[in-house]
């Protein structure tokens, strides 16, 4: 079974679709670890495919704030100004689609799905000492999360951290890790929409357990043509700029 892992699409329609053709027919079943609006200018284009899409999907704090589910007192204001955008884009249906979304973690395919960190799912995962937790207590050797925006993780055997410095080359499409049994692992697939570790392509993973790898996947797309939907739909500009730096 392999596994598309897709996380942090923030309503951006372009670079999933970039993402979808690129991998088509290398991966089994699709999951998602939140966060699929805020920020982009495609919240109802990228909901309806996630919900087709997905066999596993949970919440991130962005879908819980569009939800209504959870204040955006502590949003900064470009992210609460994209918040209230996307709830005018939003059906009912769709709305009530995201309000239902499960809590991570949620187990699938023998993998675990986190949006943020394992017991706290709006919690940031950076540092070997925020993913030591994680990599302890998960039900599964590999779990999976997002909410950073960075491709990459941490490994874990005998007392021994490790992080992962696991990126595709510029012109490369993915770069793979073995999975090594007995060893647990921590992993983000990285942002399809919004990504932040100065790599500005759309970022994903393909996990394939049986195989022992999982592939860490960067594919580019017309960024343009996303910053100028943005432009047009009055999204804060420091959103619109930061996509093709990939900060
Ligand atoms: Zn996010």
């Amino acid at each position: 079974m392999r596994i598309l892992i897709l996380s942090d699409i923030h309503a951006n329609f372009t670079a999933l679709e970039a993402a979808l053709a690129q991998s088509a027919g290398r991966w089994d079943i699709a999951v998602c670890l939140g966060d699929i609006v805020g920020y982009g200018p495609d919240p109802a284009e990228v909901s309806e495919k996630i919900r087709t899409l997905t066999h596993a999907c949970i919440r991130g704090n962005h879908d819980k704030a569009v939800a209504g589910i959870m204040s955006t007192e502590d949003f900064n204001p470009v992210a609460k100004a994209a918040v209230n955008w996307t709830r005018s884009q939003l059906s009912p249906d769709l709305m009530k689609w995201l309000a239902e979304l499960p809590r991570g973690p949620v187990e699938s395919n023998d993998v675990v799905l986190v949006h943020g960190a394992f017991q706290d799912e709006d919690e940031y995962v950076f540092t070997p000492a925020q993913a030591l937790e994680g990599l302890l207590d998960s039900t599964a050797p590999v779990t999976f999360f997002g909410h950073t925006h960075h491709q990459g993780g941490f490994s874990y055997l005998d007392n021994n951290l490790e992080v992962l410095q696991i990126r595709p080359r510029p012109n490369e499409l993915f770069a793979p890790l073995r999975v090594e049994p007995g060893k647990r692992y921590l992993l983000n697939p990285g942002s399809i929409g919004q990504p932040r570790d100065a790599d500005p392509r759309a970022s994903f993973a393909i996990a394939d357990l049986a195989n022992q790898t999982v592939e860490f996947w960067r594919v580019p797309y017309e960024i343009g043509k996303v910053q100028s939907r943005m432009r047009k739909a009055g999204l804060p500009e420091p959103l619109v700029q930061r996509l093709e730096f990939g900060r």
